[in-house]
């Protein structure tokens, strides 16, 4: 019971890595908000976590719902002790393809998203309060298609430094969590065609020292780990999971 009556804020907590890290975080004795836009998919995660979990509907990009998230959350359990700020998307093109509609997709979600989290949760922590970012190898390894996504990603992997310089007066940690190729949902979300996902998926499953892709799980155990206190002299850091991809 690593997180025994913590209080966590998971966006994104109903699919892939944060609903893996929702379960985790509950079965370690946190009682966990799950924040996503899909009402269905949030509905079945709230069976799967269990541990009197709460799921509240909405959008990162809107700021009255993450005010609403925030509120709703402390009213149920108080104050939050970690916020695992995951929701993300990805979209792929090659450069001369991209238009303003899917930047601002993108960026308006995964970056000034995870900002405005941030944002709106920081009077609602506790001092001592741990935040988590999930960013991605991409934010240091370039990948064709991928300009816009690694960007993002390089974004919140600065926002934990700086929320960390900010926040440290009240001993709030901010880490990074930067996830390599995992096995979630979000593949199929990418806009490439069967055949791209498994060609892309087929050349970077060659070059993982590990040999595999990695699971869900696999993330919310690393998550769990900058959750916790036993990562209490870990500041500002990144944690890379990846099966060794970027060491090579
Ligand atoms: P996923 O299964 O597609 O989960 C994405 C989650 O984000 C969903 O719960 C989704 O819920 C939520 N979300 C998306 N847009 C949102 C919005 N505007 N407002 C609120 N919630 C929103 O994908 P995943 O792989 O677990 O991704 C989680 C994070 O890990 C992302 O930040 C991703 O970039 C990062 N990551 C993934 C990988 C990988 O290989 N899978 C690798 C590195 C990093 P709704 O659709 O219901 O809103």
């Amino acid at each position: 019971m690593r997180l025994k009556d913590k209080v966590a804020v998971i966006t994104g907590g109903n699919s892939g890595i944060g609903l893996a890290t929702a379960a985790e975080f509950a079965a370690q004795g946190a009682k966990v908000v799950i924040f996503g836009r899909d009402q269905e998919s949030l509905d079945n995660a709230i069976a799967e976590i269990g541990n009197e979990s709460i799921a509240i509907k909405g959008d990162v990009t809107k700021g009255d719902d993450l005010e609403r998230l925030f509120k709703e959350t402390s009213e149920k359990f108080g104050s939050i002790d970690v916020l695992f700020v995951n929701a993300g998307v990805v979209s792929a093109a090659p450069v001369d393809e991209v238009d303003d509609e899917n930047f601002d997709f993108i960026s308006n979600i995964n970056f000034k998203g995870a900002f405005f989290t941030v944002q709106k949760a920081v009077s609602k922590l506790n001092d001592g309060a741990s935040i988590i970012f999930n960013s991605s190898i991409a934010n240091r390894k370039g990948m064709p298609g991928m300009a816009v996504y690694s960007a993002t990603k390089a974004a919140v992997r600065s926002l934990a430094r700086s929320f960390t310089a900010e926040l440290a007066g009240r001993g709030i940690r901010a880490n990074v969590l930067s996830p390599g190729a995992i096995e979630t949902p979000l593949w199929g979300k990418t806009g490439m065609s069967e055949e791209q996902i498994e060609e892309f998926s087929n050349d970077i499953g060659a070059q993982i020292p590990a040999g595999r892709f990695g699971t869900p799980g696999e993330m919310a155990k690393a998550a769990l780990f900058l959750a916790s206190d036993e990562s209490s002299y870990v500041v500002g850091a990144e944690l890379i999971a990846d099966g060794g991809l970027t060491q090579l």
